[in-house]
């Protein structure tokens, strides 16, 4: 395993990362990047043990309910900086699995690699997400054959990749981009079928960041979240970057092109369910404390609206806790969250988001946004009237309510916050995609003969619209 100082090293190998129009030449100097770093960094240090045969809990295959319980709800917490790693290399074991029976000699690679990674201790993240070009119109209708992810060229070792990924989680300061098809491709769209392990610092891939850290001139307490918390995102450039046979996980099979995708939906959508578990019980929590520091917890329509949070936090953990409990196992006896529990606990989560921050900022009043910093309150000019009309009463100082407006504001109104709403929205695919994923799985016959039996109407031989709908 990697120590933290072994991780940072590991980042200067040459990788072409750039941000805000300038190249960075070492990303472990970059202060747009240091506390995505340092976070990942103090992660292997977490978890670091010696010896050959050590690995940590991102490589960890949950076997039983128990298992995935510890992965997803214990192990990897809320925000965990390279949750990312589990999660796409969960997504490769998964389509592996389903792939197996038919293109065993991918499955063979897939498991080399994950060992491969595991042994190294690297860090990945699933980059599925392609530039798109008219979504209406399939790849190989695009007018840029390049706006999907596609092989330019093959020899006998390897294929040659060209296009781009967007809104790669961590890319400028992970080791390994495992890339996808990011739908299902038609026959014809062969060369967009294509899944493999890419290097970040392979030749030909140049990667251009953004981020949500806090401007470096502002002080650190005026963001207690994000000023501690952040994560860089990648725009990933394939500009033909070679990839060897044995990191190539399918190639040209239309017919798996989506296994991949959907494999990555489920334990995405896990993740983020578990992640909004913890999210939710912070909105709660911070919206009862302002309303505790205003005076007003005791006002019905308070209440009511706390009520409403309370009820959001306690249906997503229900949502998770159902999905954990009702595990599915494969062939080879690995665990996985059930699909129907998992995406419609997801799509509850982001549908009724941006109405429980409604509610939190309805509850807190507009210091949310204006409450003076911390530095005003400690200046000899302005600190005494700072503290004399933040606070409210005995035993509510200024500087108590003064942090809890910045929390909030960090946390669901500033940078951050907005990231966040955006991010529940399309982090794992948008809403569409969760509902597509519940109305397959939902046991529409069942539905249909409870109806039927409450109406009167006797069961059809043969159910003109059967199952599921799809
Ligand atoms: C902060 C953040 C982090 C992310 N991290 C990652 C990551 O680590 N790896 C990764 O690969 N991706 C990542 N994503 C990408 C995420 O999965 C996508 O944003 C999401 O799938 C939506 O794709 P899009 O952004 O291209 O939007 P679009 O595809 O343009 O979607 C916008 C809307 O149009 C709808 N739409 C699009 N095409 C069609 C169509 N043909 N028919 C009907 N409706 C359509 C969608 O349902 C959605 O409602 C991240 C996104 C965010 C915001």
């Amino acid at each position: 395993m990697m120590t933290g100082e072994q991780y940072r090293q590991s980042l200067r190998d040459g990788r072409q990362v750039y941000i805000a129009g300038r190249r960075i030449e070492d990303v472990t100097e970059e202060p747009l990047l240091r506390q995505s770093i340092a976070m990942t960094a103090a992660n292997y240090d977490e978890f670091y043990r010696p010896g050959d045969d050590a690995y940590g809990p991102l490589f960890f295959i949950p076997r039983s309910v128990e298992d995935l319980r510890y992965q997803e709800v214990e192990q990897l917490k809320w925000a965990n900086p390279t949750r990312t790693t589990s999660v796409s290399l969960l997504m490769l074991m998964t389509a592996a699995s389903r792939i197996r029976s038919q293109l065993p000699g991918y499955a063979d690679r897939v498991m080399d690699y994950f060992e491969h990674a595991k042994k190294a201790d690297l860090r990945c993240v699933q980059t599925i997400t392609d530039a798109k070009g008219n979504r209406a119109l399939s790849p190989m209708k695009q007018d840029d054959p390049d706006l999907y992810v596609r092989v330019v060229s093959r020899d006998s070792g390897g294929v040659v990749i060209r296009g781009a990924k967007l809104h790669i989680t961590g890319a400028p300061i992970d080791h390994d981009l495992i890339v996808m098809p990011t739908k299902r491709m038609k026959p014809g769209e062969e060369d967009w079928s294509i899944a493999c392990a890419v290097p970040v610092n392979s030749p030909g891939v140049r990667i251009v960041a953004t981020t949500y850290a806090p401007r470096p001139d502002l002080p650190t307490d005026y963001f207690p979240y994000s000023g501690r918390r952040n994560m860089a995102e990648g725009f990933v450039i394939f500009d033909d970057v070679y990839v060897p046979n044995e990191r190539v996980f399918l190639d040209g099979e239309v017919e798996h092109s989506a296994t991949f995708a959907h494999s990555l939906g489920l334990w995405e959508r896990i993740g983020s369910v578990a992640h909004y578990v913890e999210m939710a019980d912070t909105l709660v929590g911070m919206a009862q404390l302002i309303a505790e520091a205003n005076g007003l917890q005791r006002i019905p329509h308070i209440r009511q609206k706390i009520a409403e949070l309370i009820n959001y936090a306690t249906m997503v953990r229900a949502g998770l806790e159902a999905a954990v409990n009702n595990a599915q196992f494969t062939a080879e006896g690995w665990a996985s969250p059930d699909e129907l529990m998992t995406n419609a606990a997801k799509y509850f989560a982001a549908l009724n988001y941006a109405e429980m921050v409604r509610n939190l900022h309805d509850v807190a009043g507009g210091s949310v946004l204006t409450a003076p910093m911390l530095d005003d309150l400690r200046h000899p000019e302005t600190g005494e009237f700072v503290a004399k009309y933040m606070r409210t009463m005995e035993g509510v100082d200024a500087e108590h309510r003064m942090r809890l407006f910045h929390g909030i504001r960090d946390f669901t109104a500033d940078t951050f916050g907005g990231w966040q709403s955006v991010t529940i929205l399309q982090g794992g695919g948008g809403l569409h995609a969760q509902r597509l994923i519940v109305e397959k799985h939902y046991d529409m016959t069942h539905a249909k003969h409870l109806a039927r039996k409450v109406c009167g109407i006797e069961e059809p031989d043969a159910d003109p619209t059967p199952g599921s709908v799809s």
